[in-house]
């Protein structure tokens, strides 16, 4: 029996929140003119989610059916509601369906933004645990010599 040689963990891929506070969502989309999601690039298929409210799965944003288009923004809709617009051809969308049965609206609660997070390995912390101890020892030393 060897041990597997450590090994450089894959990037975890987390689903965060677009929206922190309610004020950045109302900056976001105002009047139904188009303003900048606070990050570059807008929303993008594949980088951006919705998540079902019913059974907290997550809906990564496909591309255009309409187009192919992979990029959109956030506007208000005449009906007052927020929509993703393709950046392509325009077209609207408002809401998706879930494979729970639901239909997903879009708002500020649902909307995500994928995160890669790279995990640090259990060994460097430890390290770095020991090497900080070795500081403080040495300095308790050298000042109890004085
Ligand atoms: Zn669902
Ligand atoms: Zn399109």
């Amino acid at each position: 029996m060897s041990t597997p040689p450590p090994r450089t963990a894959p990037p975890i891929e987390q689903w965060v929140p677009l929206f922190q506070q309610e004020g950045d969502f109302a900056a976001a989309i105002k009047e139904g003119e188009v303003r900048r999601v606070p990050e570059p690039g807008d929303l993008q298929s594949g980088e951006h989610a919705i998540r079902c409210q019913r059974c907290q799965n997550v809906l990564v944003l496909e591309p255009c059916r309409h187009c192919g288009g992979t990029r959109y923004t956030l506007r208000r809709t005449a009906y007052d509601q927020v929509a993703l617009y393709c950046k392509t051809c325009t077209r609207v969308y408002d809401r998706t369906a879930c494979s729970c049965g639901t239909i997903v609206p879009l708002g500020q609660k649902v909307l995500l933004k994928k995160v890669l997070v790279q995990p640090v390995p259990a060994r460097t912390i430890l390290r770095w645990t020991a090497i900080a101890v070795a500081c403080i020892i040495v300095l308790i030393l050298v000042l109890n010599a004085w």
